[in-house]
């Protein structure tokens, strides 16, 4: 921190950073990345609010939830819908109006925009416009859930959401453990729908064997809670009884000289040769400490596949 940084910090401005100095003198960011709060509205800054406010146009995912938040503030201005569906469509008329002087915030229904969450294009557009891009940094739920995880927070992979179905959510889980028998010792951070932690776990489980990790719920809200071991063990309690709330998965890092979880497959094979399909994956499933759930339905897979 700077003399300037603690002046700035004493006279407690509020200014958008343009004002404060933090961005090129004399230019006024054309797009301001306004982050929000994650489920606690005690964490929405005064900056972001006084971003919100000096901007001429707030484009938001859902029109509703950003109106409320802003309506508690007693804050009234134009909000205008922007998400995945709309982004590649709407970018070059908005990047039109920046250059002709339009000021813009973007915000996210909750945390930092662009986090598996809109806004990406048009910020690469901007850039590539030769327009000043800022930010106000604030919540966010993947930093928040590796600081709270006890795992190690560097270095760490955002992986965003696995795909929803089964078959993809193995194969990026797999192209991970390549990334990984290739040298990758990095925590992981996945976002997740609750009533699918626990076939996410049953999976990561599977591909990446079991190691240390953490579920993070509601975090910032009133029933926020961690729950950390191994993914075995965290897949077996969610297997049944999906997490309430909205989750955070955390996968630590790979023990140096660990055996690559990809056995597993291998495993099955070897036990099926003499044994019944049940009894191959009971026999696995001890072995490796994964749930016998996701064991046996994967020893189902290998004999559909002969
Ligand atoms: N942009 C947001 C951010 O900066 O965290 C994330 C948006 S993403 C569409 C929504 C996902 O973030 C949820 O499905 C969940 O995985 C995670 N998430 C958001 N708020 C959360 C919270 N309060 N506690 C735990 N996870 C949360």
């Amino acid at each position: 921190m700077t003399s300037d940084d603690i002046e700035t910090e004493a006279g407690g401005t509020i200014d958008p950073p343009h004002q404060a100095g933090h961005v090129t003198p004399g230019t006024v960011p054309a797009l301001m990345l306004v982050a929000t709060p994650i489920g606690n509205l005690g964490d929405f800054s005064p900056r972001a609010l006084a971003a919100i406010k000096a901007a001429e146009v707030v484009l938001c995912e859902d029109t509703r939830v950003t109106g409320s938040l802003l309506a508690r503030h007693g804050v009234s201005v134009t909000l205008v819908p922007f998400h995945d569906h709309n982004e590649a469509e709407h970018t070059p008329r908005l990047i039109e109006r920046m250059r002709g002087g339009t000021r813009f915030v973007l915000v996210s229904d909750a945390g930092m925009p662009l986090m598996s969450d809109p806004g990406y294009r048009l910020v690469r557009a901007a850039i590539e416009a030769g327009l000043t891009v800022s930010a106000v940094p604030g919540p966010n739920a993947a930093l928040t859930a590796l600081c709270l995880s006890g795992l190690p927070p560097h270095p760490f992979l955002f992986m965003g959401f696995l795909p929803a179905r089964g078959g993809p959510r193995q194969a990026e889980i797999g192209k991970i453990a390549a990334m990984e028998k290739a040298g990758l010792a990095a925590t992981l951070v996945f976002y997740e729908a609750p009533h699918r932690a626990g076939e996410a776990l049953a999976d990561l489980a599977r591909g990446l064997g079991a190691r240390q990790a953490a579920l993070a719920r509601e975090l910032t809200k009133r029933f926020e809670e961690v729950v950390r071991g191994t993914l075995p063990e965290l897949a077996a309690r969610f297997a049944e009884t999906p997490p309430r709330g909205e989750v955070v998965l955390v996968v630590g890092p790979p023990e140096e000289g660990s055996a690559p979880a990809a056995d597993l497959d291998s495993m099955l094979r070897e036990a099926m040769q003499s044994m019944s399909l049940r009894d191959a994956a009971a026999s696995v499933a001890a072995a490796t400490g994964l749930p016998r759930k996701a064991v046996y339905a994967r020893a189902l897979e290998l004999g559909r596949e002969g």
